[in-house]
């Protein structure tokens, strides 16, 4: 009777273990996805070298070349160049 409910106990103790196991490991993965994923995000990447720049960045560090603004969205440079729209 006793050996009974402790093994219960026993199980039910194992099936929370698995489940936190499991929760921990999804938190891991999904870690390791946002770690790979938003890098590209914040940094640009030189076409000439492949050294990764900010995103203010308008030269490359490492090879000083210029970088593209392939975002199009940089309303600023507009003005800067003298008109035109
Ligand atoms: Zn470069």
């Amino acid at each position: 009777m006793f050996r009974h409910d402790d093994m219960a106990l026993r199980k039910e103790v194992c099936g929370r273990m698995s489940a936190i196991v499991y929760v921990t490991i999804m938190l891991a993965v999904i870690s390791v996805c946002t770690l790979v994923s938003v890098p590209p995000l914040f940094f640009r990447k030189c076409p000439a070298c492949g050294v990764r720049n900010f995103l203010e960045a308008h030269t490359c560090k490492g090879c000083k070349a210029p970088l593209p603004d392939d975002d199009g969205q940089d309303t600023t440079s507009c003005g800067r160049h003298g008109g035109g729209c």
